[in-house]
């Protein structure tokens, strides 16, 4: 039993506009339905283009005041805000798993803490925002340079990981001093919604963070086109990407991309194959698969390959699916019946050309389950092995050089995460400098952390989540140039007015 009443909890509303909870006014409803059972588990509101200008304008009054506070006030605000989603870790986890359908677990021990310690990283980040050393680099003047924030966010998240998106594009946005507006995917507004609320229980101004859920062509379409944003930062599909993309150039705004992902999960012949094989099936499988960074593309040297797909294979089918409220239960269900179906399109049509080891079914239950599904015999430009399945699939192809290994690693459009498995610091550092990917592991797959980047290279997109690095995408940096002479006719000034 899930024990997380939305009906209850949102029952004004699904917007957060200016520190309260309202209706949106687009007029179209929307069912948050609970994948592991196809229930209804809420109905609401959503947000239409007023409620898009409603929440930009609580945003714009609320930047003077915020941008205006010392980072020691922002910084403690912030810790505020990590202590609230602490004490109540519990209920966004339980909110989070019924919304996704994900394994409680996952959200007790990655999502909510994860988003904890973030809010604490931003939270003391907030007073070290740093600018270039000043100084006297004429000889005549004093340069500084000061790091300002932007204006108004305008952010657009996914649903995967509805709590920890939000707070990635929440949470380095308001440490610099701006203000938000975020519109979480349709299909997930609970922890966004939560996330706010707490962001207010702890102090933090109303119309600092703003919510609008509403649907990505209208309320989302409206917010990236929106003149009062100074700022999009995207995390979603390539293809809505590049739609994003069209719209904010066509502004002028700051762009932020975090798209999809197609992560290669290179073996080499002297690896620890166990090692391996866990961090496959755990890389492969975690969030049901709907992670950008999960492993897709096992590549492994031929010594190893046929125990690597027979212990993937064997590791797989132990994987209990289930009740994502049973602590037992290691993958819940995908996000919806739809995107269920399409995973399985991907399986079914790979069929004519590949060879399924196991799974590749859904299973009899009401809920948009599927099981662990194991691909071989695939070619390198097939669609299984280059396009985003965004499921529990993995494809493994063999190599034989390492140059071979590394070229197939590069070769798809994306570049958002890869690993490199070897007991040879030479061949795995090989594999970390050429791979081109925003993150490389070395025998691992998956972990993240606040005070590391995140983002893409290629077709992932451009700039980076968590870490100071962040503070790249939500600040500007504005010289500031004084003259020490004091005199009338600066030296400079003879190319205007000659030896007059
Ligand atoms: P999506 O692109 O369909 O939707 C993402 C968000 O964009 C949603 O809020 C949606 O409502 C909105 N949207 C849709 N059409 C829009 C439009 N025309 N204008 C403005 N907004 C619009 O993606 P999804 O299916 O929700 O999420 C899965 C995708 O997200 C995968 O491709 C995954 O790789 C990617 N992802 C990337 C990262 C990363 O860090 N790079 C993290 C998580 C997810």
């Amino acid at each position: 039993m899930h024990n997380f009443q939305a009906r209850d909890h949102f029952a004004d509303g699904a917007q957060y506009i200016a520190g309260r909870l309202t209706k949106g006014t687009s007029g179209r409803t929307h069912a948050v339905v609970d994948p592991a059972t196809a229930e209804e588990v809420y109905s609401y509101e959503l947000a239409g283009r007023d409620d898009v200008d409603a929440a930009v304008a609580a945003a714009a009054e609320a930047f003077p005041g915020w941008a205006g506070a010392t980072p020691g006030e922002r910084s403690d605000a912030m810790h505020r805000f990590a202590g609230v989603l602490a004490d109540r870790a519990e209920e966004f986890a339980r909110a989070e798993s019924v919304q996704c359908g994900k394994p409680i677990k996952l959200s007790r021990e990655f999502d909510v803490p994860g988003t904890v310690d973030n809010t604490a990283f931003f939270a003391g980040a907030a007073r070290h925002l740093q600018g270039q050393s000043a100084g006297e680099y004429t000889g005549d003047h004093t340069s500084y340079v000061r790091r300002e924030p932007i204006g108004v966010v305008g952010s657009i998240a996914p649903w995967n990981y509805p709590l920890q998106m939000a707070a990635w594009k929440v949470l380095p946005a308001i440490a610099a001093g701006n203000t938000i507006v975020l519109k979480p995917a349709e299909l997930t507004p609970f922890t966004s919604l939560l996330f706010a609320q707490a962001a207010t229980e702890a102090g933090i101004p109303d119309g600092v963070v703003n919510i609008v859920t509403g649907a990505g062509k209208d309320a989302g379409e409206h917010l990236v086109g929106h003149p009062d944003v100074a700022m999009t930062s995207f995390t979603g599909s390539t293809g809505v990407g590049k739609r994003v993309a069209e719209i904010a150039t066509a502004t002028v705004k700051r762009l932020h991309l975090e798209l999809g992902g197609k992560a290669p999960f290179v073996v080499f012949d002297d690896a620890d194959l166990d090692a391996a094989v866990h961090g496959a099936v755990a890389g492969s499988l975690i969030n049901s698969g709907q992670d950008c960074t999960a492993a897709t593309r096992a590549y492994v040297q031929r010594p190893l390959y046929d125990a690597f797909v027979e212990g993937v294979a064997d590791l797989m089918r132990s994987v209990r699916l289930g009740d994502p409220f049973d602590p037992n239960t290691d993958m819940g269900p995908l996000i919806s019946h739809a995107h269920r179906d399409r995973v399985a399109g991907f399986v079914d049509r790979a069929r004519s050309y590949a060879r399924v080891v196991t799974g590749g079914e859904a299973l009899a239950h009401p809920g948009a389950f599927y099981r662990p599904t194991l691909v071989v015999d695939a070619a390198q430009d097939s669609e299984i092995v280059q396009s985003e399945i965004f499921g529990p699939v993995l494809v493994v192809l063999p190599f034989d050089s390492d140059d071979e290994g590394i070229r197939l690693a590069n070769d798809t459009p994306y570049g958002l995460a890869a690993s490199a498995w070897s007991r040879d610091v030479y061949r795995a550092g090989r594999a970390t400098r050429e791979i081109k990917a925003g993150c490389v592991w070395v025998n691992d797959h998956i972990p993240i952390l606040s005070e590391m980047p995140h983002g893409g290279y290629k077709a992932s997109g451009y700039g980076k989540d968590m870490s100071v690095y962040s503070f790249e995408e939500y600040t500007q940096v504005k010289h500031v140039m004084f003259d020490n002479t004091a005199v009338v006719r600066k030296d400079w000034h003879r190319t205007i007015f000659g030896d007059r």
